[in-house]
């Protein structure tokens, strides 16, 4: 494994790589190894020495820091003055906010507060070519040029090594106050979903444990989540009275729809990712196959455990306009279905485009998408 201490190391680590033909596989934390296609032949490239805060400005709601530093210690420094990720980023003890932006990883306040894309100001990398570049700003005013932030954000490691990344903050708001309707019938809990973030009310979040309980989030200041918590209980009336659920109880039922958490482990785990309104018909026939799952994102973000059925899990996530990433599999099925939903093939020549376009020689394509056949 490949330790690099500076910038400098770091390219020419990616020049030996490029003058022997090999490839390269950028870890974080290394958390997600194991996502993707496993027995990938490239040597590991680790940004564990890249750690640390480099700049945080609390007046400006502005942090920089280098790409290995972990989620832990970032929340820990910014929960210090009151402030937090708007985006709500999650991960295993040992996530780097490199893999999560690398991961394009977002909570369950998504649906309201956008992703890690919308928070992403700035980053310094290295390209495949072996090239240090700058991209975006340290501030939350610019426009000028590609925005390669956004690029980064999803790219799983396939078109720069990120060292250091600059993002938004927000205040914490001061109140957060759970709304639980308890025992709803799919269908009522996914349209409440739905007519809770069409109200006037800036609904925060909105998720469903089928069978169990169909809650959303309201946060600011005191007042405000009074008057808005009043106008939701009287929209909603037709589905009954919320309960209002304290912290501790509250907190659980937020993380058990994170990553699935509440979902049987044994089978394999899919994310799909739907347009809101399609959602429930997507999933009730894969319900009704056996799969258990959770909705987040107000029905937009479906954890699904199911086994066998790959097909047609892709196909429903398909029809409903939407797709299913393989997030959690043995490894024998892991060598078969590739982790990623397969792409048209214009949008996947585009992306072939721009991947060439930061790693022409591709040293960062590790066949972890079982797609080394289009890597050139
Ligand atoms: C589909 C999906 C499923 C998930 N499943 C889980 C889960 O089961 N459990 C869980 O705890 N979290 C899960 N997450 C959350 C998320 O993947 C992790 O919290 C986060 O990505 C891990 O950070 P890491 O540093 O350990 O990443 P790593 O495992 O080190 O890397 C993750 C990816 O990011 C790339 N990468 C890492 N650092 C950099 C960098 N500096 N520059 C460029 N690329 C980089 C890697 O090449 C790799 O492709 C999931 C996220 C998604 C989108």
């Amino acid at each position: 494994m490949h330790e690099p201490q500076n910038i400098e190391e770091i390219s020419s680590i990616v020049a030996d790589a490029l003058s022997g033909g090999t490839r390269l596989e950028i870890i974080g934390g290394g958390t997600r190894v194991d996502f993707g296609a496993p027995g990938r032949a490239a040597a590991l490239l680790s940004l564990k020495a890249f750690s640390g805060i480099i700049e945080y400005d609390p007046a400006e709601l502005v942090l920089t820091a280098r790409a290995g530093t972990t989620l832990a210690e970032l929340n820990a420094a910014v929960a210090a003055k009151n402030q937090g990720f708007a985006f709500e980023p999650w991960g295993a003890e040992g996530s780097t906010i490199g893999g999560i932006i690398a991961g394009g990883v977002a909570g369950a306040r998504r649906v309201s507060a956008g992703s890690v894309r919308d928070h992403l100001l700035g980053f310094e990398a290295v390209s495949g070519r072996g090239e240090p570049f700058r991209a975006g700003a340290k501030v939350v005013k610019n426009v000028t040029g590609y925005d390669l932030p956004k690029l980064l954000c999803g790219s799983w490691g396939r078109l720069a090594v990120m060292t250091e990344v600059t993002l938004k903050l927000l205040p914490r708001p001061p109140e957060r106050l759970t709304l639980l309707w308890r025992g709803l019938a799919d269908e009522a809990g996914f349209a409440l979903m739905r007519e809770a973030m069409r109200q006037p009310a800036d609904v925060a979040a909105a998720s469903h444990l089928p069978g169990q309980a169909t809650f959303i989030r309201l946060d600011g200041f005191g007042p405000s989540v009074a008057a808005r918590r009043a106008l939701l209980t009287a929209a909603l009336s037709r589905y009954g009275a919320p309960e209002a659920l304290g912290e501790p109880e509250a907190a659980f039922l937020w993380a058990a729809c994170q990553g699935g958490a509440a979902l049987p482990p044994e089978p394999p785990l899919w994310r799909l990712s739907l347009p809101p309104r399609q959602a429930l018909a997507a999933i009730t026939p894969l319900a009704e196959l056996g799969g258990h799952y959770v909705a987040d994102w107000a029905g937009g973000l479906i954890w699904l455990a199911l086994a066998g059925h790959e097909e047609t899990i892709r196909t429903q996530a398909e029809i409903a306009g939407g797709h299913a990433t393989l997030a959690r599999a043995p490894a024998e099925m892991r060598a078969r279905i590739p982790a990623l939903h397969p792409q048209l093939p214009t949008i996947e020549a585009l992306s072939r485009r721009v991947r060439r376009a930061f790693d022409p020689l591709c040293v960062f394509e590790t066949n972890r998408f079982l797609d080394a056949a289009n890597a050139d």
